[in-house]
């Protein structure tokens, strides 16, 4: 039954990202006004604005102009939904599922704006920092130390990562943006996933770069942005950093 709860909360926050990603890089307000469709301007009813439900019902059309509603807007809220089902399945009714959840919200909504602006908006990388420093304090699974090394390492580590990028892409591609993201990154995990996103990000971005110019050919010019796949090791830090660590030291042994 919690699960379920879970599930719908999820989507809902989904949804409230999804205003963010649309507002955020235009410094709108995403209080104020309600929904309109981006087409025809139309306010959105409440109906019409159940996540998912919606979308699949009005056959992912607006109910007046009938303009597509994007793919992001199902597919976002489809996966906050699962991200706070599985992060619920794992801590529970803790202050500690708030946290993590709160983590890879922000990621998800960092990442779609980066993939549209290639920016990475300052509103949320900085107070993020704040918040995995003061949480640290209160979950179990972080303490205060370790969230303030991960939070100096991954916003230091603009050298190292500039150099890995620069050696991997033969390009500069590394913004300020992404330094604070990993800073952010650090504060919520810790310094040892800060290590592992770098690794895991610049992997999976160089692997990813490769099918894009196999793909478009080696003269595309789309600067790919780096956001995403930082996110993306992040979250594969938080979910599996323990095994990956254990792992390592294994095979070193
Ligand atoms: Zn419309």
């Amino acid at each position: 039954m919690l699960n379920i709860v879970s599930i719908v909360f999820g989507a809902l926050v989904g949804s409230f990202l999804n205003v963010c990603i649309f507002r955020l890089p235009k410094e709108e307000s995403i209080v104020t006004p309600g929904s309109h469709c981006p087409h025809c301007q139309k306010p959105i009813k409440f109906y019409d604005n159940v996540p998912l439900v919606s979308y699949i019902l009005l056959n992912g059309r607006c109910r007046y102009c009938k303009e597509s509603i994007s793919i992001q807007y199902p597919l976002v809220e489809g996966i906050t939904a699962l991200v706070s089902l599985i992060l619920f399945m794992r801590f529970g009714p803790t202050l500690s599922y708030l946290f993590y959840f709160s983590f890879v919200a922000a990621l998800i909504v960092i990442s779609v704006i980066d993939l549209y602006h290639q920016i990475i908006p300052d509103v949320i990388s900085l107070p993020g920092i704040g918040v995995g420093l003061l949480a640290s304090l209160a979950i179990p699974q972080i303490n205060f130390i370790d969230s303030l090394i991960g939070a100096l390492l991954g916003g230091g580590s603009l050298f190292i990562v500039a150099t890995l990028y620069q050696w991997l892409f033969k390009r500069e591609g590394m913004g300020g943006g992404d330094v604070k993201l990993l800073a952010m990154i650090g504060a919520f995990l810790g310094w040892k996933a800060v290590i592992l996103t770098i690794l895991l990000g610049s992997l999976i971005g160089s692997i990813a770069g490769i099918i894009i110019m196999v793909l478009k050919g080696k003269d595309f010019k789309y600067a790919i942005p780096f956001g995403p796949f930082l996110s993306l090791g992040a979250v594969i830090a938080l979910f599996y950093g323990q095994h990956l660590i254990r792992w390592y030291l294994y095979l070193n042994r």
